[in-house]
């Protein structure tokens, strides 16, 4: 699948907001939104007035490049939420939320969702005890999470660990004391979730 691999920091640059792309880089003084707080490119710093439309285009690439996902999958997506009860906006970040890719991410089990999606490719995780290596996979509540046993000796991955100890992880998801195993104990509520986009946008966006 075609996958963006410019700069990551000039998509937030270009949303004029931390997506946190990554990792620590994105905690830190060096991050270029803190230094350079415009739209890359020659006209980046002219004043624009953004229609209708284009708020609700940029609150879905928003969405979009949080999670690291492509157009297709995303609309993929709106189509499943709208499917669901309940709010279409929410039940769409909800689902972006339980890729495990993104739960790895939350975890402190990679430093950032790329990595994560990366670490789960290269299948270094299980669900309830099975191999998962698509990074789309999408967790239910009551699913346990686990880094494989051969893994967990990984110098790489107890570097990762290590690094993002610190970092708190959400009430939905329940990390064991070890900090290998984890159980999603429910979904996530829109207060859980930190993607910071108007998510109304994103459903007007594509009801058009
Ligand atoms: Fe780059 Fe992270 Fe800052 Fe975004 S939040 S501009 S990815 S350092």
């Amino acid at each position: 699948m075609a996958r963006y691999t410019g700069a990551v920091c000039k998509l937030c640059r270009r949303e004029g907001k931390k997506l946190f792309l990554k990792g620590e880089r994105c905690y830190t003084g060096k991050c270029s939104i803190e230094r350079r707080a415009y739209a890359p490119g020659q006209h980046g710093q002219s004043r624009k007035k953004t229609s209708e439309y284009g708020l609700q285009l940029r609150a879905k690439q928003q969405a979009r490049r949080f999670y690291g996902i492509q157009e297709g999958q995303f609309h993929k997506y709106f189509l499943m939420a709208e499917r669901k009860q309940g709010i279409t906006g929410e039940n769409l970040l909800r689902i972006c939320e339980s890729r495990i890719d993104n739960v790895v991410y939350l975890l402190g089990w990679s430093s950032s969702r790329a990595e994560g999606r990366q670490l789960v490719n290269h299948g270094h995780f299980r669900v309830n005890g099975h191999k998962v290596d698509i990074a789309s996979y999408l967790l239910k509540a009551g699913d346990v999470v686990s880094i494989k046993e051969k893994s967990r000796q990984n110098d790489k991955i107890q570097a990762i660990i290590e690094a993002n100890a610190a970092r708190p992880v959400p009430k939905w998801l329940e990390i064991s004391a070890d900090r290998f195993e984890a159980k999603v104990v429910s979904l996530p509520e829109r207060e859980d979730m930190t993607v910071p986009v108007e998510e109304h946008l994103i459903v007007e966006y594509y009801s058009k």
